[in-house]
């Protein structure tokens, strides 16, 4: 069931266009992720459902209503910003409290409300004090308190968790999971951290410069990157690019990549399923991390030259940077490899898990 439907939403500061037509279903319960570069629009976006920036044109409509000019308070609907906004001089008992009191909850009410919401948040030993006796971590869960203990229809959360250091970051993103499968309140979420949109979100969506680029479930985006943009901004590490040109080498079309001081031979990269190209046409190869294969690389039916570059050995993975005829790769592997700058090793390279894109509209080829 649909919660919040947005109808060509556009905004505009002045003339200056930022969203340019935003077509969205949001669910009822699911957690979705707006993810994009910085400037992309997500908080303006978020900020239009919250009420809180007008809709210059288009229409927002909830459970079935427009509602386009409702005011903020009266959606329903609870925002935790990226800078928490506490009241310094309040206790974080009385921050919690502080929406339920100006809307004149009876006490009962407010103390049930706040035990449950501590409780979940791990907040109750610390309710008698102020937030300057707090921790980051601490300060941004008596913000999810305040957005909890008001039982919205929806949250919006817009980057809530990049004050915080690392460790913390991973640590209330686990928290916030377990906090959506207990509630199911439907949420949006905005994010410029792909990890945190891979890992939170039931649906993604992918913006950049005011438009949709794609959404999908994010092992759908993952595995089936619309074009280079999507491609490129998913996946950690990234996604390898190569280019070159479609050519026929005897009976077989594969895309030749033009030599470099590293190979001066070239390479030349069969496609396994070449029905959507034509010869001469330019192509990106995009080569997910995962598909580079450094076991036994000999074995493989696909092998390139790579001159490595540089080793980042995580412990649990390896990722090797290095170059393919002139071009960045990464590559990913659970070996510990320890491979030194500038050695030329052999690399397979799983022609199945291509992805085939048109360089000039960037958009992916059915293969
Ligand atoms: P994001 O959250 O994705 O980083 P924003 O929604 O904050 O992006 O901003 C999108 C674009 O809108 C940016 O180019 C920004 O400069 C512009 N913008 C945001 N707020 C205003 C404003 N109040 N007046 C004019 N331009 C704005
Ligand atoms: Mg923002």
């Amino acid at each position: 069931m649909s919660v919040l439907q947005l109808d060509k939403l556009v905004k505009r500061y002045d003339s200056v266009p930022v969203l340019h037509g935003i077509d969205l279903t949001i669910n009822q319960g699911e957690f979705l992720v707006l993810i994009g570069p910085s400037g992309c629009g997500k908080s303006t976006l978020l900020r239009m459902l919250a009420g809180l920036e007008d809709i210059t044109s288009g229409s927002l409509t909830l459970d079935g209503k427009e509602i386009n000019d409702v005011p903020s308070q009266h959606r329903d609907f609870s925002m935790v910003f990226q800078s928490y906004a506490l009241y310094p001089h309040l206790t974080v008992y009385e921050n919690i409290a502080f929406g339920l009191k100006i809307r004149k909850a009876d006490q009962a009410h407010i103390d049930k409300m706040i035990n449950w919401a501590a409780d979940i948040l791990k907040l109750t030993p610390l309710l008698d004090r102020t937030p300057k006796q707090l921790s980051g971590g601490q300060c941004q869960r008596v913000a999810m308190g305040r957005a909890l203990v008001r039982e919205p229809k929806l949250f919006l959360f817009d980057e809530p968790l990049s004050n915080l250091d690392a460790k913390l970051r991973i640590q209330m993103r686990a928290e916030m999971k377990t906090l959506h499968l207990k509630l199911k309140t439907t949420t949006v979420y905005v994010t410029h951290d792909q990890v945190e949109a891979m890992t939170l979100a039931d649906r993604i969506v992918v913006m950049n410069d005011g438009i949709i680029e794609q959404i999908g479930s994010p092992l759908e985006l993952y595995d089936n990157p619309i074009n280079l943009f999507v491609a490129g901004f998913l996946g950690a590490p990234a996604i390898s690019f190569i280019r070159g040109i479609v050519q026929l080498q005897g009976a077989q079309l594969g895309v030749a990549v033009p030599s470099s001081a590293d190979n001066e031979q070239g390479a030349f990269i069969e496609l396994p399923d070449a029905s959507s190209v034509v010869v001469g046409q330019e192509l990106v190869l995009g080569i997910r991390p995962e598909f580079f294969q450094l076991e036994d690389a000999a074995q493989h039916n696909h092998k390139q030259k790579v001159t490595v570059k540089f080793v980042e050995a995580m412990g649990a993975e390896t990722y090797i940077h290095g170059l393919m005829c002139g071009q960045d790769i990464i590559a990913k592997t659970n070996l510990r490899l320890a491979y030194q700058p500038g050695q030329v090793i052999e690399v397979g390279v799983d022609l199945s898990a291509l992805h085939v894109f048109d360089a000039k509209s960037g958009l992916k080829l059915a293969n």
